[in-house]
Protein backbone atom coordinates (compact mmCIF):
# COMPACT_ATOMS: atom_id res chain seq x y z
CA UNK A 1 0.00 0.00 0.00
CA UNK A 2 1.40 3.45 -0.80
CA UNK A 3 0.73 6.10 1.00
CA UNK A 4 -1.63 8.98 -0.49
CA UNK A 5 -1.08 13.11 -0.03
CA UNK A 6 0.97 15.80 -1.16
CA UNK A 7 4.25 16.02 -1.49
CA UNK A 8 4.54 18.71 1.55
CA UNK A 9 3.92 16.20 3.90
CA UNK A 10 7.70 14.58 2.81
CA UNK A 11 9.00 17.60 4.03
CA UNK A 12 6.76 18.10 7.16
CA UNK A 13 8.06 14.73 7.65
CA UNK A 14 11.27 14.71 7.19
CA UNK A 15 11.62 17.67 9.10
CA UNK A 16 9.94 16.25 12.08
CA UNK A 17 11.66 13.32 12.52
CA UNK A 18 15.40 14.35 10.61
CA UNK A 19 15.07 18.53 11.70
CA UNK A 20 19.21 18.45 12.74
CA UNK A 21 19.87 16.47 9.89
CA UNK A 22 21.69 18.33 6.70
CA UNK A 23 19.06 18.45 4.22
CA UNK A 24 21.56 20.21 1.29
CA UNK A 25 25.01 20.58 0.68
CA UNK A 26 26.33 22.98 -1.59
CA UNK A 27 29.67 23.01 -2.24
CA UNK A 28 30.01 22.62 2.03
CA UNK A 29 27.22 25.22 2.65
CA UNK A 30 24.40 23.15 4.32
CA UNK A 31 21.13 23.48 5.38
CA UNK A 32 19.52 21.28 7.79
CA UNK A 33 15.98 19.81 7.50
CA UNK A 34 15.14 22.15 10.22
CA UNK A 35 16.51 24.95 8.46
CA UNK A 36 14.87 24.09 4.66
CA UNK A 37 11.63 23.60 6.52
CA UNK A 38 11.66 26.97 7.46
CA UNK A 39 13.20 28.59 4.67
CA UNK A 40 10.07 27.17 2.62
CA UNK A 41 7.60 28.47 4.86
CA UNK A 42 9.06 31.93 4.33
CA UNK A 43 9.48 31.71 0.44
CA UNK A 44 5.92 30.36 0.44
CA UNK A 45 4.30 33.69 2.29
CA UNK A 46 6.84 35.84 0.17
CA UNK A 47 5.13 34.11 -2.78
CA UNK A 48 1.37 34.36 -1.49
CA UNK A 49 2.26 37.88 -1.47
CA UNK A 50 3.30 38.46 -4.43
CA UNK A 51 -0.19 37.00 -5.68
CA UNK A 52 0.54 32.98 -6.28
CA UNK A 53 -2.46 30.84 -5.19
CA UNK A 54 -3.80 27.45 -6.06
CA UNK A 55 -3.19 26.16 -9.29
CA UNK A 56 -0.88 29.28 -10.56
CA UNK A 57 2.13 27.81 -12.69
CA UNK A 58 5.32 29.63 -11.39
CA UNK A 59 8.36 29.39 -13.56
CA UNK A 60 11.94 28.01 -12.34
CA UNK A 61 14.65 28.46 -14.31
CA UNK A 62 17.65 27.26 -11.81
CA UNK A 63 20.55 24.90 -11.95
CA UNK A 64 21.06 22.97 -9.25
CA UNK A 65 21.77 24.51 -5.58
CA UNK A 66 19.74 25.15 -2.44
CA UNK A 67 17.45 27.75 -3.61
CA UNK A 68 16.16 25.05 -6.49
CA UNK A 69 15.08 23.08 -3.40
CA UNK A 70 13.25 25.93 -1.62
CA UNK A 71 11.31 27.44 -4.34
CA UNK A 72 9.85 24.04 -5.67
CA UNK A 73 8.84 22.77 -1.95
CA UNK A 74 7.17 26.90 -1.76
CA UNK A 75 5.44 26.81 -4.84
CA UNK A 76 4.32 23.55 -4.00
CA UNK A 77 2.90 24.41 -0.29
CA UNK A 78 0.76 26.96 -1.83
CA UNK A 79 -1.07 24.51 -4.02
CA UNK A 80 0.99 26.25 -7.22
CA UNK A 81 2.14 24.44 -10.09
CA UNK A 82 5.96 24.12 -10.56
CA UNK A 83 7.05 24.16 -14.02
CA UNK A 84 11.08 23.47 -14.12
CA UNK A 85 13.14 24.96 -17.52
CA UNK A 86 16.49 24.07 -18.48
CA UNK A 87 18.52 27.34 -17.60
CA UNK A 88 20.93 26.55 -20.76
CA UNK A 89 18.01 26.91 -22.89
CA UNK A 90 17.89 29.52 -25.50
CA UNK A 91 15.65 32.43 -24.91
CA UNK A 92 13.44 31.38 -28.12
CA UNK A 93 13.28 27.99 -26.09
CA UNK A 94 12.11 29.27 -22.83
CA UNK A 95 10.05 31.91 -24.74
CA UNK A 96 8.30 29.14 -26.69
CA UNK A 97 7.57 27.03 -22.94
CA UNK A 98 6.90 29.92 -20.82
CA UNK A 99 3.89 30.72 -23.75
CA UNK A 100 2.75 27.33 -23.59
CA UNK A 101 2.05 27.84 -19.92
CA UNK A 102 1.62 31.01 -19.21
CA UNK A 103 3.06 31.52 -15.51
CA UNK A 104 3.11 34.87 -14.50
CA UNK A 105 6.05 34.50 -11.70
CA UNK A 106 9.28 32.97 -12.41
CA UNK A 107 12.13 32.58 -10.22
CA UNK A 108 15.69 32.56 -12.12
CA UNK A 109 19.37 32.38 -12.03
CA UNK A 110 19.92 35.88 -12.07
CA UNK A 111 22.67 35.48 -15.06
CA UNK A 112 19.94 34.65 -16.98
CA UNK A 113 17.15 37.15 -15.90
CA UNK A 114 16.98 39.15 -18.94
CA UNK A 115 15.50 36.09 -21.10
CA UNK A 116 12.76 35.73 -19.03
CA UNK A 117 11.93 39.35 -17.86
CA UNK A 118 8.99 40.56 -19.87
CA UNK A 119 8.83 37.18 -22.07
CA UNK A 120 5.31 35.96 -22.28
CA UNK A 121 3.12 36.39 -19.58
CA UNK A 122 5.47 36.50 -16.60
CA UNK A 123 5.28 39.96 -14.85
CA UNK A 124 7.26 39.20 -11.56
CA UNK A 125 10.96 37.91 -12.05
CA UNK A 126 12.91 36.82 -9.07
CA UNK A 127 16.44 36.53 -9.30
CA UNK A 128 18.64 34.17 -7.66
CA UNK A 129 22.38 35.53 -7.20
CA UNK A 130 24.05 31.79 -6.65
CA UNK A 131 27.63 33.53 -6.89
CA UNK A 132 27.22 35.14 -3.42
CA UNK A 133 26.20 31.97 -1.90
CA UNK A 134 29.45 30.47 -2.64
CA UNK A 135 32.68 30.88 -1.39
CA UNK A 136 35.43 33.49 -3.90
CA UNK A 137 37.43 30.52 -4.57
CA UNK A 138 34.47 27.73 -5.65
CA UNK A 139 32.84 30.54 -8.25
CA UNK A 140 34.34 28.86 -11.23
CA UNK A 141 31.79 26.08 -9.98
CA UNK A 142 29.24 28.15 -11.76
CA UNK A 143 30.60 28.80 -14.92
CA UNK A 144 27.95 27.21 -16.64
CA UNK A 145 28.53 25.97 -20.44
CA UNK A 146 25.98 28.79 -21.44
CA UNK A 147 27.26 27.57 -25.12
CA UNK A 148 24.76 28.24 -27.71
CA UNK A 149 22.62 30.51 -25.30
CA UNK A 150 25.07 32.83 -24.94
CA UNK A 151 25.25 33.90 -28.69
CA UNK A 152 21.60 34.08 -28.75
CA UNK A 153 21.59 35.95 -25.61
CA UNK A 154 24.16 38.36 -26.64
CA UNK A 155 21.96 38.95 -30.40
CA UNK A 156 18.56 39.84 -28.19
CA UNK A 157 17.96 43.63 -26.78
CA UNK A 158 17.10 42.45 -23.21
CA UNK A 159 15.02 44.29 -21.41
CA UNK A 160 16.02 46.16 -18.10
CA UNK A 161 16.01 43.72 -15.92
CA UNK A 162 13.67 44.68 -13.06
CA UNK A 163 13.96 41.46 -10.89
CA UNK A 164 13.51 41.04 -6.94
CA UNK A 165 16.15 39.40 -5.10
CA UNK A 166 15.31 35.96 -3.71
CA UNK A 167 17.53 36.66 -1.02
CA UNK A 168 15.65 39.72 0.11
CA UNK A 169 12.39 39.12 -0.33
CA UNK A 170 13.19 35.69 1.95
CA UNK A 171 14.78 37.82 4.34
CA UNK A 172 12.12 39.80 4.80
CA UNK A 173 9.01 37.27 4.43
CA UNK A 174 7.55 35.84 7.81
CA UNK A 175 6.35 32.43 8.01
CA UNK A 176 3.26 31.34 5.95
CA UNK A 177 0.24 30.87 8.74
CA UNK A 178 -0.35 27.57 9.72
CA UNK A 179 -3.87 27.20 8.70
CA UNK A 180 -3.25 28.36 4.94
CA UNK A 181 -4.97 25.70 2.94
CA UNK A 182 -2.59 22.52 1.81
CA UNK A 183 -3.12 21.10 -1.66
CA UNK A 184 -4.90 18.05 -1.84
CA UNK A 185 -3.43 15.04 -3.02
CA UNK A 186 -5.23 15.13 -6.57
CA UNK A 187 -3.65 18.77 -6.95
CA UNK A 188 -1.37 19.62 -9.91
CA UNK A 189 1.64 19.52 -8.46
CA UNK A 190 4.20 19.90 -11.41
CA UNK A 191 4.43 20.68 -15.47
CA UNK A 192 6.94 18.74 -16.81
CA UNK A 193 8.19 19.35 -20.12
CA UNK A 194 8.91 15.86 -21.62
CA UNK A 195 12.75 15.28 -23.09
CA UNK A 196 12.36 16.47 -25.98
CA UNK A 197 14.15 13.89 -28.05
CA UNK A 198 11.27 13.01 -30.45
CA UNK A 199 10.10 16.57 -30.78
CA UNK A 200 9.04 19.31 -29.34
CA UNK A 201 8.40 18.94 -25.38
CA UNK A 202 5.43 18.38 -23.89
CA UNK A 203 4.25 19.49 -20.78
CA UNK A 204 3.22 16.96 -18.50
CA UNK A 205 0.48 17.13 -15.81
CA UNK A 206 1.57 15.40 -13.01
CA UNK A 207 -0.02 15.59 -9.61
CA UNK A 208 0.95 15.36 -5.93
CA UNK A 209 -0.41 11.75 -5.74
CA UNK A 210 1.36 10.82 -8.78
CA UNK A 211 4.97 12.32 -7.47
CA UNK A 212 4.52 10.73 -3.82
CA UNK A 213 3.40 7.44 -5.28
CA UNK A 214 6.83 7.12 -7.65
CA UNK A 215 8.56 8.28 -4.58
CA UNK A 216 7.28 5.78 -2.55
CA UNK A 217 7.47 3.10 -5.01
CA UNK A 218 11.29 3.78 -5.02
CA UNK A 219 11.74 3.87 -1.32
CA UNK A 220 9.94 -0.18 -1.31
CA UNK A 221 12.36 -0.82 -4.21
CA UNK A 222 15.56 -0.52 -2.20
CA UNK A 223 14.87 -2.12 1.11
CA UNK A 224 18.26 -1.60 2.07
CA UNK A 225 18.01 2.28 2.51
CA UNK A 226 18.17 3.75 5.86
CA UNK A 227 16.02 6.32 6.54
CA UNK A 228 17.78 9.60 7.77
CA UNK A 229 21.43 8.10 6.90
CA UNK A 230 22.26 8.26 3.10
CA UNK A 231 23.84 10.83 1.21
CA UNK A 232 22.27 11.55 -2.70
CA UNK A 233 24.44 13.45 -4.91
CA UNK A 234 22.28 15.46 -7.04
CA UNK A 235 24.37 15.29 -10.39
CA UNK A 236 21.58 15.12 -12.68
CA UNK A 237 19.33 18.31 -13.27
CA UNK A 238 16.45 18.84 -11.09
CA UNK A 239 14.49 20.64 -13.73
CA UNK A 240 14.48 17.16 -15.25
CA UNK A 241 11.74 14.43 -14.80
CA UNK A 242 14.28 11.55 -13.63
CA UNK A 243 16.68 14.13 -11.39
CA UNK A 244 13.49 16.14 -9.95
CA UNK A 245 11.99 12.85 -8.63
CA UNK A 246 15.02 10.73 -7.30
CA UNK A 247 16.91 13.74 -6.01
CA UNK A 248 13.96 16.48 -5.16
CA UNK A 249 11.21 13.68 -3.62
CA UNK A 250 12.35 10.16 -3.18
CA UNK A 251 15.68 11.94 -1.09
CA UNK A 252 13.43 14.18 0.67
CA UNK A 253 11.18 11.49 1.97
CA UNK A 254 13.73 9.34 3.25
CA UNK A 255 15.43 12.13 5.05
CA UNK A 256 18.96 11.99 2.79
CA UNK A 257 21.57 14.09 2.62
CA UNK A 258 21.71 16.02 -0.89
CA UNK A 259 24.87 17.00 -2.55
CA UNK A 260 24.35 19.80 -5.15
CA UNK A 261 25.60 19.77 -7.86
CA UNK A 262 24.94 23.33 -10.39
CA UNK A 263 26.19 20.52 -13.38
CA UNK A 264 28.45 17.67 -13.75
CA UNK A 265 31.88 18.34 -13.03
CA UNK A 266 34.17 15.79 -12.41
CA UNK A 267 36.59 17.23 -10.44
CA UNK A 268 33.75 19.11 -8.28
CA UNK A 269 32.06 15.19 -7.75
CA UNK A 270 35.50 13.84 -6.98
CA UNK A 271 36.09 16.50 -4.14
CA UNK A 272 32.90 16.33 -2.55
CA UNK A 273 33.76 12.52 -1.76
CA UNK A 274 36.63 13.24 0.61
CA UNK A 275 33.83 15.71 2.36
CA UNK A 276 30.63 13.77 2.17
CA UNK A 277 31.03 10.09 0.29
CA UNK A 278 27.94 9.02 -1.71
CA UNK A 279 26.16 6.68 -1.00
CA UNK A 280 23.29 6.66 -3.62
CA UNK A 281 24.17 8.18 -7.02
CA UNK A 282 21.58 8.29 -9.62
CA UNK A 283 22.74 9.12 -13.12
CA UNK A 284 22.97 8.44 -16.41
CA UNK A 285 25.32 6.07 -18.28
CA UNK A 286 28.23 8.41 -19.77
CA UNK A 287 28.58 10.10 -15.46
CA UNK A 288 29.20 6.56 -14.37
CA UNK A 289 31.73 5.66 -16.89
CA UNK A 290 33.53 8.95 -16.20
CA UNK A 291 33.45 8.92 -12.40
CA UNK A 292 34.71 5.17 -12.22
CA UNK A 293 37.25 5.82 -14.58
CA UNK A 294 38.61 8.99 -12.72
CA UNK A 295 38.33 7.75 -9.51
CA UNK A 296 40.42 4.02 -10.46
CA UNK A 297 42.90 6.18 -11.97
CA UNK A 298 43.34 9.00 -9.14
CA UNK A 299 42.19 6.62 -6.36
CA UNK A 300 39.20 7.84 -5.29
CA UNK A 301 37.75 5.96 -2.61
CA UNK A 302 33.80 5.44 -4.07
CA UNK A 303 32.95 2.18 -2.02
CA UNK A 304 30.39 4.14 0.08
CA UNK A 305 28.40 4.33 -3.36
CA UNK A 306 26.43 1.55 -2.30
CA UNK A 307 23.51 2.11 -5.02
CA UNK A 308 23.51 3.39 -8.37
CA UNK A 309 20.21 3.97 -10.15
CA UNK A 310 20.93 4.60 -14.53
CA UNK A 311 18.08 5.62 -16.23
CA UNK A 312 16.40 7.24 -19.66
CA UNK A 313 19.00 5.38 -21.95
CA UNK A 314 20.78 1.82 -22.46
CA UNK A 315 23.42 1.32 -20.05
CA UNK A 316 26.01 -0.78 -21.50
CA UNK A 317 26.77 -4.02 -19.40
CA UNK A 318 30.40 -3.08 -19.74
CA UNK A 319 29.69 0.12 -17.53
CA UNK A 320 27.63 -2.16 -14.64
CA UNK A 321 31.17 -4.42 -14.66
CA UNK A 322 33.47 -1.01 -14.81
CA UNK A 323 31.00 0.76 -12.17
CA UNK A 324 30.70 -2.19 -9.98
CA UNK A 325 34.12 -3.11 -9.69
CA UNK A 326 35.42 0.19 -8.67
CA UNK A 327 32.61 0.77 -6.19
CA UNK A 328 31.74 -2.63 -5.12
CA UNK A 329 28.02 -1.55 -4.96
CA UNK A 330 25.01 -2.35 -7.31
CA UNK A 331 24.20 -0.46 -10.62
CA UNK A 332 21.09 -0.80 -11.55
CA UNK A 333 18.90 0.13 -15.24
CA UNK A 334 15.30 1.11 -14.85
CA UNK A 335 13.10 2.54 -17.25
CA UNK A 336 10.85 5.64 -17.03
CA UNK A 337 9.48 8.36 -18.97
CA UNK A 338 8.30 11.92 -17.57
CA UNK A 339 4.56 10.82 -18.39
CA UNK A 340 5.11 8.39 -15.67
CA UNK A 341 6.76 10.50 -12.80
CA UNK A 342 9.14 9.27 -14.06
CA UNK A 343 10.00 5.47 -12.84
CA UNK A 344 7.66 2.55 -14.31
CA UNK A 345 10.10 -0.36 -14.31
CA UNK A 346 13.62 -1.44 -12.39
CA UNK A 347 16.07 -4.07 -11.99
CA UNK A 348 16.13 -6.01 -8.47
CA UNK A 349 18.22 -3.96 -6.53
CA UNK A 350 20.33 -7.24 -5.50
CA UNK A 351 22.55 -9.31 -7.69
CA UNK A 352 19.44 -10.51 -9.26
CA UNK A 353 19.75 -7.90 -11.44
CA UNK A 354 19.82 -8.13 -14.80
CA UNK A 355 22.48 -5.92 -17.10
CA UNK A 356 21.04 -5.17 -20.41
CA UNK A 357 17.16 -5.23 -19.11
CA UNK A 358 15.45 -2.85 -17.61
CA UNK A 359 14.08 -4.88 -14.85
CA UNK A 360 10.58 -6.12 -14.14
CA UNK A 361 7.31 -3.29 -12.86
CA UNK A 362 7.79 -1.32 -9.99
CA UNK A 363 5.30 -1.77 -7.45
CA UNK A 364 1.87 -1.41 -7.87
CA UNK A 365 2.77 -0.87 -11.74
CA UNK A 366 1.09 -2.99 -14.40
CA UNK A 367 2.63 -3.41 -17.42
CA UNK A 368 1.28 -5.19 -20.87
CA UNK A 369 3.10 -5.45 -24.39
CA UNK A 370 0.68 -4.74 -27.11
CA UNK A 371 0.19 -4.72 -31.04
CA UNK A 372 1.32 -0.79 -31.80
CA UNK A 373 -0.94 -1.23 -34.44
CA UNK A 374 -3.58 -2.11 -32.36
CA UNK A 375 -2.70 -1.74 -28.84
CA UNK A 376 -5.92 -4.27 -28.02
CA UNK A 377 -4.42 -6.88 -28.99
CA UNK A 378 -1.31 -8.34 -26.62
CA UNK A 379 1.46 -9.81 -28.22
CA UNK A 380 2.70 -13.41 -27.53
CA UNK A 381 5.36 -13.90 -24.68
CA UNK A 382 8.40 -13.33 -25.76
CA UNK A 383 7.50 -10.97 -28.95
CA UNK A 384 8.52 -7.46 -29.49
CA UNK A 385 5.58 -4.82 -29.19
CA UNK A 386 4.59 -1.56 -27.30
CA UNK A 387 5.37 -1.22 -23.50
CA UNK A 388 1.68 -0.10 -22.14
CA UNK A 389 2.36 0.94 -18.12
CA UNK A 390 -0.59 1.64 -15.44
CA UNK A 391 0.02 2.82 -12.26
CA UNK A 392 -0.84 5.58 -9.38
CA UNK A 393 2.50 7.08 -11.09
CA UNK A 394 0.65 7.56 -14.55
CA UNK A 395 0.15 10.77 -15.30
CA UNK A 396 -3.20 13.24 -16.07
CA UNK A 397 -2.49 13.85 -19.86
CA UNK A 398 -0.57 16.90 -21.74
CA UNK A 399 -0.80 20.57 -20.68
CA UNK A 400 -3.36 21.79 -23.15
CA UNK A 401 -2.64 19.01 -25.91
CA UNK A 402 -6.03 16.77 -25.71
CA UNK A 403 -5.66 15.24 -29.31
CA UNK A 404 -1.78 13.72 -27.86
CA UNK A 405 -3.07 13.26 -24.74
CA UNK A 406 -6.06 11.06 -26.33
CA UNK A 407 -3.70 9.57 -28.29
CA UNK A 408 -1.26 8.29 -25.13
CA UNK A 409 -4.11 7.31 -22.36
CA UNK A 410 -6.18 4.50 -23.49
CA UNK A 411 -9.04 3.60 -21.47
CA UNK A 412 -8.63 1.98 -18.16
CA UNK A 413 -5.61 4.46 -17.46
CA UNK A 414 -3.04 2.21 -20.01
CA UNK A 415 0.27 5.15 -20.94
CA UNK A 416 1.31 4.15 -24.10
CA UNK A 417 4.79 4.27 -23.90
CA UNK A 418 5.68 4.68 -27.60
CA UNK A 419 8.89 2.32 -26.80
CA UNK A 420 9.24 -1.37 -28.56
CA UNK A 421 10.27 -3.83 -25.85
CA UNK A 422 10.66 -7.61 -25.34
CA UNK A 423 9.87 -9.58 -22.07
CA UNK A 424 11.90 -12.49 -21.08
CA UNK A 425 10.70 -15.69 -19.49
CA UNK A 426 11.27 -14.10 -15.85
CA UNK A 427 9.60 -11.17 -17.08
CA UNK A 428 12.45 -8.89 -17.48
CA UNK A 429 11.57 -6.57 -19.91
CA UNK A 430 14.21 -5.14 -22.96
CA UNK A 431 13.89 -2.00 -24.42
CA UNK A 432 14.69 -2.53 -28.19
CA UNK A 433 14.08 1.20 -29.48
CA UNK A 434 11.35 4.22 -29.94
CA UNK A 435 8.65 3.22 -32.21
CA UNK A 436 9.00 6.44 -33.83
CA UNK A 437 12.16 6.14 -34.58
CA UNK A 438 12.18 2.94 -36.63
CA UNK A 439 13.09 3.49 -40.16
CA UNK A 440 10.94 1.46 -42.50
CA UNK A 441 13.28 0.22 -45.63
CA UNK A 442 11.67 -1.64 -48.59
CA UNK A 443 9.28 -3.01 -46.87
CA UNK A 444 11.06 -3.92 -43.47
CA UNK A 445 11.50 -2.21 -40.19
CA UNK A 446 14.64 -1.83 -38.76
CA UNK A 447 15.73 -0.13 -35.23
CA UNK A 448 18.23 2.14 -35.50
CA UNK A 449 19.34 0.66 -31.83
CA UNK A 450 20.33 -2.66 -34.04
CA UNK A 451 22.14 -0.71 -36.45
CA UNK A 452 23.87 1.29 -33.76
CA UNK A 453 25.37 -1.48 -31.87
CA UNK A 454 26.45 -3.28 -34.98
CA UNK A 455 28.88 0.33 -35.61
CA UNK A 456 29.82 0.23 -32.10
CA UNK A 457 30.80 -3.32 -32.35
CA UNK A 458 33.60 -2.50 -34.69
CA UNK A 459 36.94 -1.13 -34.23
CA UNK A 460 37.63 1.90 -34.29
CA UNK A 461 33.97 3.24 -33.96
CA UNK A 462 33.28 5.39 -30.87
CA UNK A 463 29.59 6.39 -31.51
CA UNK A 464 26.78 5.95 -34.21
CA UNK A 465 23.47 7.05 -34.80
CA UNK A 466 21.18 5.49 -37.60
CA UNK A 467 18.17 6.90 -39.02
CA UNK A 468 16.04 7.02 -42.24
CA UNK A 469 16.51 9.15 -44.84
CA UNK A 470 15.10 9.62 -48.75
CA UNK A 471 17.08 7.91 -50.95
CA UNK A 472 17.97 8.38 -54.95
CA UNK A 473 14.84 6.48 -55.16
CA UNK A 474 12.57 9.19 -52.73
CA UNK A 475 12.03 5.87 -50.77
CA UNK A 476 13.56 5.50 -46.90
CA UNK A 477 17.09 4.17 -46.50
CA UNK A 478 19.47 3.19 -43.64
CA UNK A 479 22.00 6.03 -42.67
CA UNK A 480 24.50 6.11 -40.32
CA UNK A 481 26.42 9.23 -38.51
CA UNK A 482 29.66 7.60 -36.74
CA UNK A 483 31.97 9.17 -34.44
CA UNK A 484 35.37 7.42 -34.66
CA UNK A 485 38.18 7.15 -32.31
CA UNK A 486 40.94 8.94 -32.93
CA UNK A 487 42.86 6.42 -34.22
CA UNK A 488 40.79 4.67 -36.43
CA UNK A 489 41.75 3.26 -39.81
CA UNK A 490 38.40 2.10 -41.77
CA UNK A 491 36.87 4.07 -43.62
CA UNK A 492 32.98 4.16 -43.96
CA UNK A 493 33.40 1.27 -46.87
CA UNK A 494 35.26 -1.02 -44.47
CA UNK A 495 32.51 0.17 -41.57
CA UNK A 496 29.60 -1.12 -44.22
CA UNK A 497 31.52 -4.60 -44.21
CA UNK A 498 31.42 -4.76 -41.03
CA UNK A 499 28.34 -4.39 -40.59
CA UNK A 500 27.60 -7.09 -42.79
CA UNK A 501 28.90 -9.40 -41.24
CA UNK A 502 25.97 -8.93 -38.17
CA UNK A 503 23.56 -7.17 -39.62
CA UNK A 504 21.19 -8.56 -42.61
CA UNK A 505 21.68 -6.64 -46.08
CA UNK A 506 18.63 -4.06 -45.46
CA UNK A 507 20.08 -3.20 -42.29
CA UNK A 508 23.17 -2.21 -43.31
CA UNK A 509 23.61 1.62 -43.94
CA UNK A 510 23.44 2.54 -47.26
CA UNK A 511 26.11 5.45 -46.31
CA UNK A 512 28.20 5.93 -43.04
CA UNK A 513 29.11 9.56 -42.94
CA UNK A 514 31.82 10.33 -40.29
CA UNK A 515 30.69 13.13 -37.96
CA UNK A 516 32.87 15.01 -34.99
CA UNK A 517 30.16 14.46 -32.62
CA UNK A 518 26.40 13.44 -31.97
CA UNK A 519 23.54 16.40 -31.24
CA UNK A 520 22.77 15.44 -27.60
CA UNK A 521 19.65 16.62 -25.20
CA UNK A 522 20.10 18.12 -22.15
CA UNK A 523 20.22 14.82 -20.31
CA UNK A 524 22.08 13.32 -22.78
CA UNK A 525 20.54 11.25 -25.28
CA UNK A 526 21.37 11.30 -28.60
CA UNK A 527 19.25 13.16 -30.87
CA UNK A 528 18.28 11.11 -33.76
CA UNK A 529 16.19 13.98 -35.37
CA UNK A 530 18.92 16.13 -35.38
CA UNK A 531 21.16 13.74 -36.96
CA UNK A 532 19.12 13.63 -39.92
CA UNK A 533 18.57 17.13 -40.01
CA UNK A 534 22.11 18.03 -40.29
CA UNK A 535 22.64 14.42 -42.75
CA UNK A 536 20.02 16.63 -44.97
CA UNK A 537 21.63 19.79 -44.86
CA UNK A 538 24.93 18.20 -45.83
CA UNK A 539 26.89 19.05 -42.74
P1 LIG B 1 10.05 13.38 -25.89
O1 LIG B 1 8.96 12.56 -25.30
O2 LIG B 1 9.84 14.84 -25.70
O3 LIG B 1 10.41 13.01 -27.28
P2 LIG B 1 11.79 11.80 -24.20
O4 LIG B 1 10.86 10.69 -24.51
O5 LIG B 1 13.24 11.53 -24.36
O6 LIG B 1 11.42 13.10 -25.05
P3 LIG B 1 11.66 11.53 -21.35
O7 LIG B 1 10.30 11.44 -20.78
O8 LIG B 1 12.70 12.24 -20.56
O9 LIG B 1 11.55 12.32 -22.72
O10 LIG B 1 12.24 10.11 -21.68
C1 LIG B 1 11.47 8.93 -21.71
C2 LIG B 1 12.03 7.97 -22.74
O11 LIG B 1 13.40 7.66 -22.46
C3 LIG B 1 11.36 6.64 -22.79
O12 LIG B 1 10.17 6.69 -23.54
C4 LIG B 1 12.43 5.76 -23.44
O13 LIG B 1 12.41 5.89 -24.85
C5 LIG B 1 13.71 6.36 -22.93
N1 LIG B 1 14.28 5.55 -21.82
C6 LIG B 1 14.07 5.72 -20.50
N2 LIG B 1 14.77 4.82 -19.78
C7 LIG B 1 15.43 4.06 -20.67
C8 LIG B 1 16.33 2.96 -20.55
N3 LIG B 1 16.71 2.49 -19.38
N4 LIG B 1 16.80 2.42 -21.70
C9 LIG B 1 16.45 2.90 -22.91
N5 LIG B 1 15.61 3.94 -23.08
C10 LIG B 1 15.11 4.51 -21.97
MG1 LIG C 1 8.75 10.67 -24.66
Amino acid sequence: DLPDGSLVDLLTEAAHRFGPRVALDFFGATTTYAELAGQVSRAAEALRRLGVGRGDRVALVLPNCPQHVVAFYAVLRLGAVVVEHNPLYTPQELEHQLTDHGARVAVVWDKIAPAVTGRAEVRTVIAVDLTRALPRRKRWALRLPLGRARAARAAMTAPAPDALSWAELLAAATPLAADHPAPEAGDTALLQYTGGTTGTPKGAVLSHRNLRANAAQGRAWVPGLRDGEETVYAVLPLFHAYGLTLCLTFSVGIGATMVLFPRFDLDQVLDAVGRRPPTFLPAVPPIYERLATAARDRGVDLTSARYALSGAMPLPPSTVELWESVTGGLLVEGYGMTEASPIALGNPVSPARRPGTVGIPFPSTDVRIVDPEDPSRDRPAGEPGELLVRGPQVFGGYWRRPEETAQVLLADGWLRTGDVVVMDDDGFVSVVDRIKEMIITGGFNVYPSEVEEALRRLPGVRDAAAVGMPGPDGAEEVVAAVVLEPDATGGPEELRAGCREHLAGYKVPRRVVPVEELPRSQIGKVLRREVRDRLLAGD
